[in-house]
């Protein structure tokens, strides 16, 4: 295939897909589905002219239609699931005092850069697969039940910002009886290319929703999509769940924007709570190096890869200019204000899910659908893992 984002000339090559998405969609005779991560829907407008950061999810939505995918479903609800996941995890390692800080585990160019470069923090990375992997094990192992349908007549496509997600969805534990619960990802560029090759002209169609019952998220899941989002959603459920009390006042301002190394500190029942957030794999190695100097402590600390997170991924359209960045972050955050729910543990569809299939969070079950194992690995070079994130290409 053609290079994609990046043509690196390393050991990493991240292939462009497009021609096995319309393969899937042509001729299958599989039912294929989308998924679409939180930070394409205020980026990928970008490709048609419209304004940097635009709210085009009912018109991704619509387009992905068009293409011929039978059900369209929203990445969020799968954040929401992971903040709950995380966050159960997360208290529990506070009550026993054990395996601090907590890492987050969402994005995979993290993932590999602990396993490779910085495998004695191993233990202490979130067991919890990325929404992405959530997502999938949903679909191939609980909906595709409901359905009457096996797991393999089921083709996931992830839309995503990200190339580290190609890698991802290739981890042999993300497979189950040789079939991926993920099968193909495309990143926001590719899908951009996909509408153009169709002539669809995506600034006049029509807007329409997600599917159900993978379509309904909470504005927690949706800001997963920039640097802070998932700390930020991780701590409207561990106040509310920690505390027994309801949480009012939602917005943690200290974790949101560009700063390399954001902090943010909150008493949970008498135990101060400190958390740090940092995007950027420079701005990760730093802090590593000062917690294993004993110059900094913290409980929970959010890690993306990519400089802005999500948002700033290496398969969105290319932010040259940082006020494009910053203006898919408002978007976020006034996307998420304009959710009438805005904390995961108030997701119906998520307990709906629990009910039926889960049990509860962090369950036997959960575990076994939900959850993952890290190996170490050799170690690799800090560029070939910046290959798989926009960190060397556009900085912050
Ligand atoms: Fe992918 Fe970058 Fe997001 Fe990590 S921060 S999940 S590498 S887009």
């Amino acid at each position: 295939g053609q290079c994609a984002a990046i043509c690196p000339t390393g050991a990493i090559v991240v292939k462009s897909e497009i021609g096995k998405a319309w393969a899937a969609l042509n001729d299958s005779g599989k039912l294929v589905v989308a998924q679409v991560a939180p930070a394409v829907r205020v980026a990928l407008g970008e490709e048609f002219g419209l304004p940097a950061g635009e709210i085009v999810t009912g018109k991704v939505v619509a387009a992905l239609k068009r293409l011929g995918f039978a059900k369209v479903f929203d990445t969020s609800i799968a954040a929401d699931l992971t903040v709950m996941e995380e966050t159960t995890e997360f208290l529990e390692r506070v009550e026993q005092g054990e395996r601090l800080p907590q890492f987050t585990s969402c994005c995979p160019a993290w993932v590999k850069y602990a396993e490779h470069n910085a495998p004695d923090f191993l233990p202490n990375l979130s067991s919890c697969r990325s929404p992405q992997q959530m997502f999938g094990s949903l679909v191939k192992k609980y909906w595709a039940r409901e359905l009457g349908k096996k797991p393999e007549d089921i083709y996931v496509v992830s839309i995503m910002p990200c190339t580290a997600k190609k890698f991802e969805i290739t981890r042999p534990e993300f497979t189950t009886d040789g079939v991926p619960d993920v099968d193909l990802v495309l990143t926001t560029q590719e899908l951009a290319r996909m509408i153009r090759e169709s002539g669809l002209a995506f600034d006049k169609v029509e807007v329409e929703s997600f599917d159900m019952p993978f379509g309904f998220t909470t504005g927690a899941g949706v800001i997963f999509g920039a640097t802070g989002g998932v700390a930020e959603a991780s701590l409207r459920a561990a106040y509310e769940i920690a505390t027994g009390t309801v949480l009012e006042q939602v917005n943690f301002e200290e974790v949101r924007g560009f700063k390399g190394l954001k902090e943010f500190a909150v008493d949970l029942n008498g135990t101060e709570v400190k958390i740090a957030v940092v995007h950027g794999l420079a701005n990760a190695k730093e802090l590593l190096r000062r917690i294993q100097n004993g110059e900094a402590k913290y409980h929970l600390i959010e890690v993306m890869a990519c400089p802005g997170g999500c948002i700033g991924g290496a398969g969105q359209p290319i932010a040259t200019d940082q006020e494009v960045k910053k203006a898919r972050a408002r978007s976020i955050y006034r996307a998420d204000k304009l959710s009438q729910l805005r904390k995961a543990q108030d997701n119906p569809v998520v307990a709906k899910f629990y009910e039926k299939w889960l049990e509860r969070p962090n369950s036997h079950e959960a575990h076994e659908s939900l959850h993952t194992s890290y190996a170490t690995r050799g170690r690799i070079t800090d560029e070939d893992i910046q290959l798989l994130t926009s960190e060397r290409k556009h900085k912050v």
